[in-house]
């Protein structure tokens, strides 16, 4: 009989962090006469981006969270964008700022990211809150896909405690903080980027190996130690004519190319499941944690100013 890695369900976890969410947000308002409040800024019509604040925003709602959109033109400059974070910053409606990346190329990102007020920062991208994280203090707004990752883990019961961890992807929202909050929790960590030599071997050394690319199906299932619990933070967008092989043949796949155009997949292969002993899947695993933590962030803000 094939052994199948038992999966951790990112749609199943995603919902009871958003069943505390709903319960914190209302607790808050009781107290303060008002919701918690997030402002969500969408500079530009990058499609991928409108879906992504569109599903934001329709968790905020589910959760008792109100929502404040702002839609700058895509020629807005970044003045003005540092004009808007500016009124975010002293609303005191607002306890919460999420900037949308990316943003249109006229725009200095960092000077606008580094605008928004720590204590407003849900993304957890301010350099203040960058500090915190890498001194490991309490109470910190920490980035979301990072926050989704740690929590799949701690629901599957995968303490990180002298583990080998593996993280592929050295960005700053994504590999280095997943890295950090490992190492907080005492696991030995590599982290690999694009010039890392022998990358399968590497990644075959890990317990926890987590995939942060943005490469379709790349880690292999020969790179993956058996028994090791693999994260697939990958999303890849892929149309008919660039998919390989082995998604056209899946009948799932098909299906999606024939009702949107595209079909999304990690960066880890279909048949890892045959190695690991744990893994997510993509999409189905980090995205929703994704979109959790950050509800869950914005709730915390809006606490955390009020004491
Ligand atoms: P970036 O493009 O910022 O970073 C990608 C990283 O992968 C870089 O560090 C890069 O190395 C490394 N890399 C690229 N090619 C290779 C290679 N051939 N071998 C080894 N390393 C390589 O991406 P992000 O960190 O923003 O996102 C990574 C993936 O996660 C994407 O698919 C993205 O869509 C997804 N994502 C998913 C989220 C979710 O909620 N599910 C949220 C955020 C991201 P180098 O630094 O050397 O260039």
């Amino acid at each position: 009989m094939t052994k199948k890695a038992q999966i951790i369900d990112g749609r199943a976890i995603s919902k009871e962090v958003l069943d505390e969410v709903r319960k914190e947000a209302a607790g808050f308002a009781a107290q303060h006469g008002r919701p918690p409040g997030l402002a969500v800024v969408l500079a530009g019509e990058d499609p991928a981006s409108g879906v992504y604040v569109r599903m934001k925003t329709r968790a905020c709602g589910d959760c008792g969270i109100e929502s404040f959109s702002h839609s700058p033109p895509g020629d807005t400059t970044t003045d003005e964008l540092l004009g808007l974070i500016d009124k975010l910053n002293d609303d005191e409606n607002v306890d919460g700022i999420l900037v949308q990346l990316p943003l249109p190329d006229q725009i200095d990102t960092r000077q606008v990211l580094d605008r928004v007020l720590p204590a407003k920062d849900v993304d957890g991208f301010h350099p203040v809150n960058v500090g915190r994280l890498v001194r490991g203090d309490d109470n910190v707004l920490l980035p979301c896909t990072p926050v989704g990752v740690m929590k799949l883990l701690d629901s599957a019961g995968v303490d990180p405690h002298g583990k080998r961890a593996v993280v592929i992807g050295r960005s700053d929202i994504v590999g280095k903080p997943i890295a950090m909050l490992l190492l907080h929790r005492h696991a030995t960590v590599t982290i690999c980027h694009s010039r890392t030599p022998d990358l399968p071997g590497v990644a075959r050394e890990a317990d926890i190996l987590i995939a942060a690319v943005g490469r379709p199906l790349m880690v292999r299932r020969d790179w993956i130690k058996e028994g090791a619990v693999v994260i697939d933070v990958g999303t890849n967008q892929l149309t008919e004519e660039n998919a390989p092989e082995e998604i056209l043949s899946i009948p799932g796949k098909r299906a999606d190319f024939e009702k949107k155009g595209y079909t999304l997949v990690g960066d880890v292969a279909l048949d890892a499941d045959q190695v690991a002993g744990m893994l997510t899947l993509s999409p189905g695993g980090v995205g929703p944690m994704t979109i959790a933590s950050l509800m869950s962030n914005a709730v915390k803000a809006a606490v955390w100013r009020k004491t």
